[in-house]
């Protein structure tokens, strides 16, 4: 480009769509805009700090790491000028015509399914949403690199913009917003003022207004936790969450052994992974006595506590180690140990502190325990701890926890029980749960998708072994006398299950007469060691292959049904053949098991005409 050429430029088609929302839909707390380009300046300096580190040549090398904003009404303008690390021609280009970021493509599809836009600092619409109020922004520019070019970026938030070569830039960017006449109060010191300091108050430069500094820069989390007021706390949250919010769960610690390490933590009012939003970068900055290390430091938590928000300084960090070395360091390892240990005891005290509390963050976030408990294995137990459900031995939507199990297990009884199913109606209903009801032996009951997975991973909880309650090989002991009256006698028994096992040999492992039972003639339960529903679903998404899961049949021979199958299995076995594979498809379907419905419903027409043709009572 010649030093007077202009050039123009369309926005990128998903530009024009996140623009014609920020202009036409987002009405609430348009002043946030301003702290959006305040952090976007932050974030420039932040950058330029980092650069010179490493680089000897930096444009404009004595200039000092500061945000200055100005305002003009009669102009009816606010500028944001910062030093920071500006733009190239190419850069411009990129980062402002294009969205690189996938989090505003998900902010664009959830806008267009109505979410609430105080999530819009979240995804990063960051500089468009000064059109929100703007007519027109003009962002001048010049790169920290020395042959970087003098450039002037401008739009309307139409449908395109120009850039053309201006005279004279200092490094870093100046944005010049053109106020709408409707939001001129922008342009006023009084009202700017107010709004930096409710947003940007912890920004880590020095933010001045019309010359006068406004911003305090604190680190509160160095500070002593009587020194801090709840509604900083808030504040602080609001501006590293980039929130509206409060936070859900406030954690201040300071420590000085094994690590010196300052911390202060942030569970956010709602999981923006739950609304949709994909999975979240590391969200607590890593700080080392006050200097910024890394934003978003990945390894400094465990994945799965990517939902907390805040910051962690420590003072054993050296100061000039780099983001790649620090994934490998030994001592980001202990820090990272020490703080999810630390993290996970300080949940289990506001469970017991605010059970309902506790409720509410555990209704939106149990996921990512879960996640945990799958991923590290060093943190299970204390991951398992946290988890809440309900249980047979819990009314209505009341849920307990794994040591009120423990507490709750009868004498004798070795193992925790659970089942997992579609909901508790569903799992008390269904066949695994009745033998143990009749017994007085809870049964714990889990409702979600992953449990199933999440609870084999997790295989005990303070040395008692979890059972799935649907699995074979559960002894349970005699139950004290016969429920239901009648059975068949011992031979009749044998008879029956010998003729049952050659008759269904093709569909299961084996038939049993087993004391699980009250209620159902017939269940099919897993072998020790097949993979459960969920796991074999999975397989076969992987494209893995899924080995063939024979189940093992256990009836009841107090049941009516099975007693009337013993009889005919002697006087018309053809039908007593037909009705046992009925009974076994439907003992194989509440199992989760595969059958093949085209021959289940087949068999049952012809179980019926067959029945349908009898002479008298079958
Ligand atoms: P985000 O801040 O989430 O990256 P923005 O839309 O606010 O998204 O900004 C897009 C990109 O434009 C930024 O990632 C950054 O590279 C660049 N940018 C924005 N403001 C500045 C600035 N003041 N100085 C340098 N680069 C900037």
């Amino acid at each position: 480009m010649s030093k007077t050429e202009s050039e123009t430029r369309e926005f990128h088609a998903e530009v024009r769509q996140l623009l014609d929302i920020v202009i036409h839909s987002l009405y609430t707390d348009r002043e946030i805009f301003i702290r959006e380009l305040i952090s976007n300046a932050s974030d420039a300096l932040e950058k330029l700090r980092l650069t010179q580190l490493t680089e000897n040549e930096v444009f404009d090398g004595d200039l000092p790491l500061e945000i200055n904003i100005t305002t003009d009404e009669t102009a009816r303008t606010i500028t944001i000028t910062d030093y920071g690390i500006g733009m190239t021609h190419e850069e411009l280009v990129e980062n402002l015509g294009t969205i690189a970021h996938s989090g505003t493509k998900a902010f664009l599809e959830k806008m267009k399914e109505g979410t609430r836009p105080d999530v819009i600092g979240q995804f990063g619409v960051g500089f468009y949403s000064s059109y929100m109020a703007a007519e027109r922004v003009e962002v001048f520019t010049h790169s920290w690199r020395e042959e970087g070019e003098h450039l002037r970026w401008e739009s309307d938030g139409a449908s395109g913009y120009t850039i053309d070569e201006v005279e004279g830039q200092r490094r870093g960017a100046r944005i010049v917003v053109h106020l709408k006449e409707e939001h001129e109060e922008f342009a006023k010191t009084d009202r700017v003022k107010g709004i930096i300091e409710r947003y940007s108050n912890f920004v880590g430069f020095p933010v001045n207004l019309n010359g006068e500094r406004v911003n305090t820069v604190e680190a509160i989390w160095l500070k002593p936790k009587s020194d801090v007021s709840e509604e900083q706390y808030k504040e602080f949250y609001q501006f590293t969450a980039h929130a509206m919010d409060e936070p859900r769960y406030t954690m201040h610690f300071s420590a000085d052994a094994p690590l010196a390490i300052n911390a202060l933590l942030f569970v956010p009012g709602e999981n923006a992974e739950r609304l949709g939003l994909g999975a979240q970068p590391p969200g607590v900055a890593l700080y080392c006595r006050k200097v910024l290390i890394d934003q978003h430091p990945e390894g400094l938590l465990p994945e799965w506590l990517r939902f907390l928000r805040g910051v962690i300084d420590s003072e054993d960090l050296p100061l000039n180690i780099s983001r790649e070395s620090m994934q490998d360091s030994a001592l980001v390892r202990k820090l990272n140990e020490v703080l999810t240990k630390r993290y996970l005891k300080f949940l289990d005290k506001q469970s017991g502190v605010d059970p309902e509390g506790y409720r509410e963050f555990h209704d939106r976030f149990s996921r990512f325990l879960k996640e945990g408990i799958v991923a590290s294995p060093a943190h299970q137990e204390l991951l398992a701890g946290l988890l809440r459900f309900g249980s047979s031995m819990t009314e209505g939507d009341e849920v307990t926890s794994l040591a009120g199990y423990v507490d709750r297990m009868k004498e004798g009884q070795e193992d925790i029980y659970y089942l997992v199913g579609p909901s508790r109606e569903a799992i008390e209903k269904g066949p695994f749960f009745e033998g143990f009801r009749a017994r007085g032996l809870e049964v714990a009951f889990f409702t979600e998708a992953v449990d199933e997975y999440v609870l084999e991973a997790l295989r005990e909880y303070k040395g008692k072994k979890l059972v799935a309650a649907n699995r074979a090989g559960i002894e349970l002991e005699e139950l004290p006398e016969d429920p239901e009256g009648e059975s068949l006698s011992g031979e009749e028994t044998e008879g029956l299950v010998s003729w049952l096992n050659s008759t269904l040999d093709d569909r299961v492992a084996r038939v049993d007469a087993g004391k699980r039972l009250v209620k159902h003639p017939m269940v099919a339960l897993l072998p020790e060691d097949a993979p459960n529903a969920q796991m074999r679903t999975m397989m076969a998404a992987m494209g893995q292959e899924v080995p063939e899961t024979k189940a093992k049949l256990e009836i009841n021979v107090r049941h009516p049904l099975i007693r009337r199958l013993s009889s005919l299995q002697e006087s018309q076995r053809d039908l007593a053949a037909m009705v046992a594979r009925q009974l076994t498809d439907h003992a194989l379907l509440s199992a989760g098991l595969e059958v093949n419905a085209g021959e289940v419903s087949e068999g049952m027409a012809e179980l019926l005409e067959e029945l349908l043709e009898q002479p008298g009572e079958v």
